[in-house]
């Protein structure tokens, strides 16, 4: 490509003309569309040229070009039909910085004017280079066949509209909406705006019709540690799809309306198997509805999420998440203390206590080393594995472990012990609800005589 194509903005810019014949007049009947502050130099001008000056539209010095004649031009046309004018003038011009266009000379040309069609603000410019100016012109009404005339009435019309379709989201139902408005030619200068009017309100339903899931976080129990935004969800949801583990006090938050239905499985646990919820979710939200799909916690941590997700990316059906508080941040500040420290642990695990395959294995050595501290889920079942694995890999068996039961809830429990005695503590405890092992932590000094309630009431 020898020659770049760019749209040079010219509203208020000079731009200078000279000749006064045929080509000038060609080359003014486009400039004349521009917002371009034109002058024509011209000993003898063509009468339009008298009349356009007439007008006010363009400014007239009828004379042959003199040096200063292009001082702040923009571009300048040598267009007198006589070479040796238009070498003498293109000189003159191209010392005064202007760039400059000498008709039908391609080769001293510093840029040439391509062939348009024109549907202003749409234009469309053809260039062969000066290699085939009859395919150019053949194109040329190619595409002018193919455009509307109405064209650039619709792209104006459009524009003014484009606050407004800022309605839409941005992204594909936008662009949605765009091609339809400019695929059926609709508009016609009186009723657009009713038209595009009534073209969006049709394309918001349609966008406000389409399902959606929210794979929303309830938090560890607290109704008052919801997120805003879970609350907001609850309060929009069709369909609420919830984890056994939500409080009840919680789904009483959903709207009057919805859809309550019970994906009835704690953790891991099996009783609805997961392409059993997945299809729940998808299907729903197929159908149009706001599905909310409620997790103990914050969906992220430990809740299969990820195959959620997949089955909803899978149905091409849109989907968000948003986050909780995790069981762990509302354990440990029961326990008044804080995850990290400094000069004791600079990091905290969350793991769990077994997984589809059964307990879960872990780094025990590194849990093992004296200052970690690490939030165990889903660990009742799998204490006894956990406290024998770090006894093996030398942890003190004095090592502080809580445990807290229903963290959040009126029915909070928590049982200060160490790892040693970890189990039978635990068994003996007897925990229905459900509850997180802290290894590494204890509850704060002074708490501890309400712990020591706790366990002796426990035990
Ligand atoms: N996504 C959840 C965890 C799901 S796994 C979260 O972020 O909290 C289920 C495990 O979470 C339970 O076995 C238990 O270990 C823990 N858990 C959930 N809610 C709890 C609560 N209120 N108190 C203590 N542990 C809880």
């Amino acid at each position: 490509m020898k020659h770049f194509p760019i749209f040079m903005a010219l509203e208020g810019r000079r731009v200078v003309v000279s000749g006064g014949g045929e080509a000038a007049l060609a080359k003014l009947r486009l400039l004349l569309k521009t917002e371009a502050n034109l002058t024509v130099v011209a000993s003898d001008p063509a009468p339009e040229i008298v009349t356009w000056a007439a007008e006010g539209r363009l400014t007239l010095i009828a004379r042959a070009m003199e040096a200063g004649d292009a001082v702040c031009a923009r571009l300048f046309y040598a267009a007198n039909e006589d070479d040796a004018e238009d070498a003498r003038v293109a000189d003159l011009a191209n010392r005064e910085g202007a760039l400059v266009n000498i008709v039908d000379n391609l080769e001293d040309s510093q840029f040439i004017t391509p062939a348009m069609v024109d549907r202003d603000p749409v234009v469309v410019a053809i260039g062969t280079e000066g290699a085939a100016p009859v395919l150019a012109r053949a194109i040329k009404k190619d595409i002018e066949e193919r455009l509307s005339p109405r064209l650039g009435l619709m792209a104006r019309i459009g524009k003014a509209f484009r606050t407004k379709a800022e309605a839409l989201p941005f992204g594909v139902k936008r662009r949605e909406f765009w091609a339809e408005y400019y695929a059926k030619d609709i508009a016609t200068s009186e009723d657009a705006e009713t038209t595009l009017d009534a073209l969006l309100d049709k394309h918001l339903s349609a966008h406000a019709k389409e399902g959606r899931v929210e794979l929303v976080g309830a938090g560890p129990g607290d109704p008052e540690l919801l997120t805003l935004k879970a609350r907001k969800a609850l309060d929009e949801a069709d369909v609420v799809i919830y984890d056994r583990l939500v409080a009840p006090e919680i789904l009483e938050l959903a709207r009057r309306e919805a859809i309550m239905l019970s994906a009835g499985k704690e953790g891991f646990g099996p009783s609805v198997t997961q392409d059993a919820i997945n299809e729940m979710i998808v299907s729903h939200a197929r159908n149009g509805s706001h599905v909310v799909r409620l997790k103990s916690g914050d969906p992220t941590v430990f809740g299969r999420l990820d195959e959620e997700i997949e089955a909803c990316e899978a149905s091409g059906v849109a989907w968000s998440i948003v986050p909780g508080i995790t069981s762990a941040s509302a354990a440990v500040a029961a326990l008044g203390q804080s995850f990290t420290k400094r000069g004791r642990n600079s990091g905290v695990r969350f793991i769990t206590g077994h997984d589809t395959k059964g307990f879960a294995d872990h780094d025990w050595k590194t849990l093992a080393r004296a200052g970690e501290v690490a939030a165990i889920y889903m660990g009742k079942k799998s204490a006894r594995f956990i406290q024998g694995r770090l006894l093996m890999h030398g942890a003190d068996a004095l090592t502080q472990v809580t445990v807290i039961e229903n963290a959040s809830r009126p029915d909070q429990r928590i049982l200060a012990t160490t790892l040693g005695e970890l189990e039978p503590t635990l068994t003996q405890a007897n925990l229905t609800g459900p509850a997180l092992v802290f290894l590494g932590l204890a509850p704060r000094a002074a708490l501890n005589a309400a712990q020591q309630h706790e366990l002796e009431t426990a035990i």
